[in-house]
């Protein structure tokens, strides 16, 4: 039987289209200029590279950082519509004619356009997982409610998604995260003392913004990945184990009940998850693909992650199990540390100690609302930007 290829145009708003998973979706879109339409998109500060998205994707209506950059751009490209900040992210995300909302910004502040979208309907192809750890109870109730599918981005989650499909729920034993290890990964905590941000922002295999690069240095990534596949897959905290393997081309595992392993391989290109979460259930190959050759790789190599020497891998299933707003704080306080350390406001080793004790800190005695979980991301912000002046860089 021939199989009719169904898929037809899709209209996307795209948040964070500056940036590398921005980057790689626009690689993605204008590969194939027949099937995908970006008709909104955001970016906050980078002007030259704003203004080069605008010109090659051609969208109805644009977010921005500022009121300045707002002005300044207005005037550059009179027929678009321009918005700024929050109000920006939304209006872009719930434009009538976006039908899926690709969220690759950094940061929370991907919540309120992801869960404004969500309300309307639309689909959520998503990147940006600190939304997922803030608020994943509230994210995926608003989900269910209103029909949404969310599709993974992020590689690991792309590669479970992947193997999941066709598996009864009940036959899942559990779902094995790969992680490469990041910059520092074979330095011991002794050594982690004395690096330098130009070290940390050196990852081995993938090439990637500033504070997802710091996040996988302090395995903080691996920890927020852990939480978003609990939210996303809906599978408990002691089915989600995470394996080093340096070399990054198991991109991630299921294991069945009768003990056999699925895996999802491939080379280390965003563009296939990208692409993946825009064309499911259907595929279309990419465009100027990467070679693959695992004869040429010869070698996959798998060991025990050690959570004495990497904590926050450990802190992340901690604030987990907990639920609550517990996780909202460990992702609050990580990306005030991981951009003050980008920022030489802090010292390497004190972005876990940050994170640390902000957890330390936070006592939940009952349950909580999504304002309160979103008045406790902002009340972690101050308090641990608070702590960083005060003690400055150790
Ligand atoms: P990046 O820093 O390269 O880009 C971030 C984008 O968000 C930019 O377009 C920037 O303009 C925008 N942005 C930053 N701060 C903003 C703010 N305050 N308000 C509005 N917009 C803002 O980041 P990235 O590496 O592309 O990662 C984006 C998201 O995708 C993150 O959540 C990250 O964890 C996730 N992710 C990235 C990769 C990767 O390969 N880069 C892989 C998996 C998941
Ligand atoms: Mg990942």
């Amino acid at each position: 039987m021939i199989r009719v290829f169904l898929f037809t145009m899709k209209k996307i708003a795209l948040l964070g289209a500056t940036g590398s998973i921005g980057s790689s979706t626009v690689a993605v879109v204008t590969a194939y200029p027949e099937l995908f339409q970006v008709v909104s998109l955001t970016f906050h500060s980078n002007y030259e590279k704003g203004v080069e998205v605008i010109e090659q994707l051609q969208p109805q209506y644009v977010g921005v950082g500022s009121e300045s950059m707002k002005i300044k751009l207005a005037k550059r490209f009179p027929k678009v519509e321009f918005g700024v900040g929050e109000e920006g992210l939304v209006k872009a995300a719930t434009l009538a004619e976006a039908e899926v909302v690709l969220t690759a910004v950094s940061g929370s502040v991907g919540l309120a356009p992801t869960m404004a979208a969500i309300a309307l309907g639309k689909d959520i192809a998503l990147a940006n997982k600190e939304t997922l750890v803030m608020a994943g109870q509230w994210v995926m109730e608003a989900a269910e409610k209103n029909n949404v599918s969310i599709v993974p981005v992020d590689s690991e989650h792309s590669a479970i998604f992947q193997c999941l499909e066709g598996q009864k729920k009940e036959n899942v034993k559990e779902l094995v995260v790969t992680a490469s290890g990041g910059s520092f990964r074979e330095l011991t905590r002794e050594e982690l003392k004395y690096v330098t941000l130009e070290q940390a922002l050196k990852h081995p295999n993938w090439s990637m913004g500033k504070k997802i690069t710091i996040d996988s240095a302090t395995m903080m990534n691996k920890g927020l990945e852990v939480i978003e596949a609990h939210w996303l897959f809906g599978t408990d905290y002691d089915k989600i184990k995470v394996v080093l393997h340096k070399e990054s081309i198991v991109h991630s595992m299921i294991v069945l009940t009768d003990g056999a392993y699925l895996a999802q391989l491939g080379p280390s290109d965003m563009r296939e998850p990208i692409q993946y979460a825009l064309t499911y259930p259907d595929r279309l190959p990419i465009k100027d693909e990467k070679s693959f050759d695992l004869t040429q790789i010869s070698q996959l190599n798998f060991e025990t992650m050690d959570f004495d020497r990497f904590p926050m891998l450990a802190l992340a299933y901690t604030v987990g199990k907990k639920g609550g707003a517990y996780p909202t704080v460990y992702n609050a306080a990580n990306e005030i540390a991981a951009t003050s350390f980008i920022d030489g406001k802090i010292s390497y080793l004190q972005i876990e100690q940050l994170v640390q004790r902000a957890v330390e800190n936070y006592k939940e005695t009952t349950e909580v609302t999504l304002e309160e979980v979103i008045a406790i991301d902002k009340q972690t912000r101050i308090i641990v930007e608070r702590w960083i002046k005060e003690e400055g860089r150790l």
